[in-house]
């Protein structure tokens, strides 16, 4: 069956092309019914762990923890991790819901802002308290396209040496190349980047976040039920989970970051970054429009935000060309794209996709 669209949206995404062969030897070997207190269970769980941790470079102290997405890795951040305060850096919906998160489970959160489609002058930013708890940064602000260099994140993990750096990497992972000696946490799901069917939040966490939350819980905080950290970290162990996962999710997960680690990082960083120069370029000559994000240092490698006042007749004929790309966010809907830039799509699928694009301003001319 040949699929009718091309998707570059930004989550959901394009599924990897092995996912559908994954899928059929999944439902063939039975993988959606087999106890997850199973040998075989454990046996997925591991080969999840094990190519992830190879693949992102993860010390053997982190571990690899499921969840149902990263709305929920929020939200287990900030009852674990956090008695008092978090502070945010916030340039879009994402890394603002983060925040909004901490009010609704009334911590005091304190909140760095700056304008859509801006990054951080970290050199020039007025300070947080040395004692906030934890540092809520975010590798790649998906609404607007607006990535933050890793050597920015490691130097304010520096700034703040008490608090936990946790990494919002949901559109990017595995392209950001973290150093967990600075970041004690870092998450994603796997409908963005990974190219994967939605329903599965990875939660990458060392022992400084497990220490703080059994640190925590002595003082007497409620830090969740099933899916507390030191609930999960302790089923992690044995390769196990409190409740019954998504087994389904965690075996495809294991065969595509199986894939990528057999690809490299390297190269893929390499190709993500090839791509995404092509697309800016292409961005910065159309007749009408432009890259939303100004400042070449804070352009995404994986979600490239085109701002033109044509958007949304461009998208509605890419689309009837086979292309779906994602609309501008929330207020931009009708006058920005978003071009999803994840692995899944191949070299040729972008040419394509280029000449389509090339196709439709020329029609609109
Ligand atoms: C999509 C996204 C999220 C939320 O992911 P869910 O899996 O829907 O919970 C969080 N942060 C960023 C940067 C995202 O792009």
């Amino acid at each position: 069956m040949k699929p009718v669209y091309t998707y570059l949206t930004p989550g959901p995404s394009a599924l990897f092309p092995s996912v559908a062969t994954h899928l059929q030897n999944a439902l063939e070997a039975q993988v959606p019914s087999i106890s997850h207190r199973s040998v075989a269970f454990q046996d997925i769980y591991q080969e999840a762990d094990q190519h992830l941790r190879a693949l992102l470079g993860l010390p053997a102290n982190y571990r690899v923890l499921f969840c149902a997405s990263a709305n929920e890795i929020w939200e287990r951040l900030l009852q674990n991790c956090v008695a008092h305060t978090s502070a945010h850096l916030v340039n879009g919906a994402f890394s603002r819901r983060f925040y909004q998160f901490a009010l609704w489970l009334q911590k005091s959160p304190f909140l760095h802002e700056v304008a859509e489609g801006q990054g951080f002058e970290i050199s020039q930013m007025p300070p947080f308290p040395a004692d906030v708890e934890l540092l809520a940064l975010t590798h790649n602000e998906t609404s607007t396209g607006v990535a933050m260099p890793e050597a920015d994140l490691h130097a304010l993990a520096r700034q703040y040496p008490d608090a936990l750096t946790v990494v919002d990497m949901v559109s990017s992972a595995p392209y950001p190349a973290l150093d967990y000696g600075r970041v004690d946490s870092a998450y994603f799901s796997v409908q963005k980047a990974f190219g994967l069917p939605a329903g599965l939040g990875v939660w990458l966490v060392g022992p400084r976040g497990y220490e703080k939350a059994q640190s925590l819980e002595k003082k007497g905080q409620i830090t969740g039920t099933y899916h507390r950290l030191t609930a999960l970290w302790k089923e992690a162990d044995n390769f196990q989970t409190p409740e019954t996962p998504n087994v389904l999710a965690i075996y495809l997960l294991a065969k595509i970051a199986g894939e990528m680690r057999a690809k490299g990082l390297a190269t893929i960083r390499e190709s993500l970054q090839q791509q995404a120069a092509q697309l800016y370029q292409k961005a910065e000559t159309m007749p009408q429009g432009r890259a939303f994000v100004q400042n070449p240092a804070w352009r995404s490698p994986t979600v490239v935000v085109v701002e033109s006042p044509l958007a949304l007749k461009i998208r509605t004929a890419l689309k009837e060309k086979g292309f779906v790309v994602g609309s501008g966010y929330k207020p931009f809907q009708d006058t920005q794209l978003r071009i999803a830039n994840f692995p899944a799509t191949s070299t040729l699928e972008m040419q394509h996709f280029h000449k389509a694009w090339e196709e439709v301003m020329a029609a609109l001319d």
